[in-house]
This record gives C-alpha cells, structure tokens and sequence, in this order.
C-alpha cells in the first residue's frame, strides 16, 4: 500500500519496475495539448505517478507539442487544471516545444551521420514506396547534399515539398522502420513559439530524443506503440544516446463513453453535447462536474492493474468505487421526482427533526409539516385507497382517495409500511435535475443520454454550498450545481 501525495493508501500495488533504483526513477507524461484531459490521460498519469511514489525519483509533465496545427493554449491549461484535479504534483513541468535546438541539433546530427535524408517525394509516392518495400531515389543522395537540402527546409522549400526521414529498413517486416518521418514543414502558428519554428519533429523522434535527455528511466506508453519501439530505440542508438526502459500498457476507455476526439468533436460541433465538461463525457471536467471524486478514479484505476488487454470498462466499476468515497459525506434529502400532491388530514402541525445520514454523524435538519405533501409520481401511481405509507420520518399516512391523491395522518405506531421520501408543498422548491445515461447505445448517439427533469426538493437543498455531495433518498448520489440545479453522479 503506497501512500500517495493526497495521504491516503491506494489499496492496489502494480508489478515491481524492472530495473527500478530507489529514488533514481524518472517517469513522463507527455500529453499532447491537442484537447481535454480524459480518463485514459488519468490512467497514464496516475501510473507514472504511482511508480515516482513507490522508488521515489522525479516526475515529469511534459507537453508534447510538436504539430502546432491541433495544438492550443487552451488544451495546455485543460491538462494542468486535470492534473491539478487529480492531485498530481510534477517536479518539472516543460514543453517538447522548449527544446527546438536540441532536437534540430539531433536531427542536423542524423543527417551528417547519413543516419538520415531529405526527401523530396510527394505524400502518396512515400506512401506508395514503403508500402512496396522500394527506396526512393532521395534515400541515394551524398551527405553532404543531404545537408544542404537540410537547411533549405528551414527557409526555402514549402510545407510538403521536403520532409527529412529516418534511413531505417526500406524492407522490414516492421512497417514503422521503413524510414520514416522524422522531420515535416508545417506553415501553422505555434500556441506558444508563435512563427518561430517551421521544421517540426515528428512524435517517434522528439518523444525519443526528449525522454533520453530529460533523463527518464522508465517511458510507458499505451500497447498500440508497441511497433515503435524497435524505432525508438534505434534512433537513441544511432545518437549514442541512453535508452529508458519501456514499457506498455492497455488503452482505457468506458464502454458508451469514446475518449478519441475524433469521435467527440464532431458530438460538440453538432452540439449534440454541449460541451468538453458535458457530464456524459469521459473528460476530467466532466467527471468533477459529476462528483467523481479523484480518489476514487486512482483506485479504481490501479484496481485494473497493468494488464496489456484493451479494456473497455464499464462505468459502473468507478462508480462502485465514488460510492464508497462519497456515502459517508453525502447528506441525505428528500425530492420527488414528478412532483404529485397528496393531501394528508390530521397532519402533525409541528416540524420533524431528519437526521442527514443514517449511520455517519453529519448532524440533522428541520423540516415542516403541510397538509399537502409533494411524492413522486412513481409512489403516486402505486397508491390505491386504502393503502398505508409511511412518510419517511414522519408517520404513517391511510389512501382515502386516488385521483385527486388524500390520506389520512394515522400516527407513528405500526412498522412495515413502504417508506417514501416527501417535501412539504409550502416550501419545496423546483430544481432541474441532470440525469445523465450512456453516450453511445450499440454503437450509436444515445439520443436520450440526458436527461432535465424538474423535481421538488426540501428547502434545505438551497443552503447547501454548490459542489456539496447529496444523497436523495430512493433516488441516488448527486452534486449540487449553482443556479438550482443538481447532478446526478451515480445510484
Ligand atoms: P488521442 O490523441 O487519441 O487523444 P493520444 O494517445 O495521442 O490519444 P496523448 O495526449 O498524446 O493522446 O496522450 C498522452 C499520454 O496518455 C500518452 O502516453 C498516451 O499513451 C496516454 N493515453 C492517451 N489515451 C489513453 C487511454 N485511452 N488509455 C491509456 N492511456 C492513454
Ligand atoms: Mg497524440
Ligand atoms: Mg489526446
């Protein structure tokens, strides 16, 4: 059980690192600033960390921001604010994009070492060539006129018109290391550089060159770079640069709930949702805007360990595991869905003290008696005369009439009766409800996936602070969101 940052164990130990020296392990995590933090993001953070807090040793953010097209100041933020959320504390937190010259200088070493070459070839004929095994005729040229078609990728030539390429296997098995990209002009405003640079490292080149000079000693990455690797490391050989050790874990998604943006953008373009912190998402936004806690997203993901296999979770597993972190801290209220009165002859005038937590010691409230009492349709509908309830601390109530739904108050003596949940008609108060569902149903926009009911809630809803974890009872975990508005989190 490792303690984390936050002071509480995580319950959950992953395999020992190989390798690994106490206090000397340097992990990264290195997100591309190219939109909002998600639950597969948390997983790797939460891993890097996890491994940092066990050996001891120095975390890394580091944003990888080489392809200045999809990248913004905004997502640079969106990442920090998710990690800060999540409780995760960097020791050095930098931008790949800080490292131009050493990376122009490892790519201006590749070259004069004929380690690697300018092509000229278009996009489709570089394509075509590596996937028939056949070098270009570029791959031929001296090193020397390398160089100077090197440098003219600074200044002359236009975006597409020349890219440098790693001289790997023109033959290999391992498509990756027929040479590949390693260098590209893109003509795109930089968020951070601005117009500075124009010759851009691809991924496989800068993550390469930036792990082994930021001195990491273990890089994960997720399974499906597992084909890169045998570039990663000849490219750190060719340099005569120390190599960390790698290691690969599974992808995580929800089930229903997709993280790849090119599913999500489009959802926000067409305003199917309204935003990144839509409650239905798998954003970090959307999560703490729900009442996922943070502890509750690294307990559950050090509960999937380090297995290889893709997992498509269900929600459900990290909700089983909010359950347990907010149950203890979440006041208990009554609401009613479908509010419906029932007016209730011979009701005690004086108001009933409700405990707020059944077992946890969250103190209690007050709350007045009506003759008219507001319940849920459900319970209304289930009501015929003569039937018995019981308003949940307060009594027991006889059906006298359905329709137009009356009862008569008949004490506090018998047991057994349905217990239900009711707000006094004079002081409820309307709130919108959010009730979220699956994103995607078989594959498919859940056109229901959210849900606004208007419900009634007991005026002690309005003094809570926004953000406070509730219960309403019979109906399940909810955050209160300002301007009367609530969340639901889970049952
Ligand atoms: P995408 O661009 O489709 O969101 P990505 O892997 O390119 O995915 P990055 O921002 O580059 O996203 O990822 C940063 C780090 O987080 C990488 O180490 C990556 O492997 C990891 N990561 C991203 N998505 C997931 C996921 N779903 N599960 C586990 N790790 C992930
Ligand atoms: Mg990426
Ligand atoms: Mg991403």
């Amino acid at each position: 059980d490792a303690p984390t940052d936050a002071g509480y164990s995580t319950g959950q130990a992953l395999p020992p690192l190989e390798g690994a020296q106490d206090g000397g392990v340097v992990t990264r995590f290195p997100p591309e600033p190219s939109g909002y933090p998600h639950i597969g993001h948390a997983k790797a953070a939460i891993i890097n960390e996890w491994y940092v807090d066990r050996y001891g040793g120095k975390k890394i953010l580091r944003m990888d921001d080489t392809n200045p097209e999809g990248e913004r100041l905004e997502y640079y933020a969106a990442i920090k604010v998710g990690l800060e959320w999540l409780g995760i504390r960097y020791d050095v937190i930098k931008n790949t994009s800080d490292d131009m010259g050493l990376l122009y200088a490892k790519g201006a070493e590749m070259i004069r070492t004929n380690h690697a070459y300018v092509c000229t070839c278009k996009r489709d004929e570089i394509s075509r060539n590596r996937q028939r095994k056949a070098p270009c005729r570029c791959s031929r040229a001296e090193p020397g006129k390398n160089h100077d078609m090197w440098e003219r990728m600074f200044e002359k030539y236009k975006p597409g018109e020349a890219v440098a390429r790693y001289r790997g296997d023109m033959g290999s098995e391992n498509t990756v290391m027929r040479d590949p990209i390693i260098f590209r002009i893109i003509d795109a405003r930089h968020p951070l550089t601005l117009d500075r640079y124009r010759v851009w490292p691809g991924y496989d080149f800068a993550v390469a060159i930036e792990d082994s000079s930021d001195g990491v000693t273990h890089a994960f990455r997720t399974k499906e770079y597992e084909l890169r690797d045998q570039l990663y490391c000849s490219i750190l050989d060719d340099l005569g640069m120390r190599k960390p050790v790698l290691l690969e874990f599974a992808r995580l998604e929800f089930e229903g709930m997709p993280v790849s943006k090119r599913i999500l953008r489009p959802l926000i373009e067409e305003q199917k949702v309204a935003w990144y912190d839509d409650p239905r998402l798998p954003t970090l936004e959307a999560m703490r805007r729900r009442g996922i806690r943070p502890e509750a997203i690294r307990r559950f993901i050090l509960s999937l360990g380090f297995t290889k296999s893709n997992t498509l979770a269900p929600f459900g597993a990290l909700e089983a595991f909010n359950r347990k972190a907010v149950d203890a801290t979440s006041i208990r209220l009554h609401m009613a869905r479908r509010p419906t009165e029932l007016a209730v002859g011979g009701m005690p005038a004086s108001p009933v003290r409700l405990a707020n937590h059944p077992s946890a010691d969250l103190g209690s409230r007050m709350l007045a008696t009506d003759d008219t009492v507001l319940i849920s349709g459900d319970d209304a509908e289930s009501l015929a005369p003569g039937d018995c309830i019981r308003l949940m601390g307060l009594g027991n109530v006889r059906i006298t009439s359905e329709g137009r739904l009356t009862g008569e108050y008949s004490g506090d003596e018998m047991k057994g009766y349905p217990i239900v949940q009711w707000v006094p008609r004079r002081v409820a108060h309307k709130i919108n409800l959010i009730i979220t569902n699956r994103l995607f149903v078989d594959g498919k926009f859940n056109e229901d996936s959210l849900v606004v009911e208007e419900v009634a809630v007991e005026p002690h809803y309005l003094e809570l602070a926004d953000d406070t974890e509730i219960q309403f009872v019979r109906f399940g975990y909810c955050r209160k969101e300002s301007g009367y508005r609530a969340i639901m989190t889970h049952r």
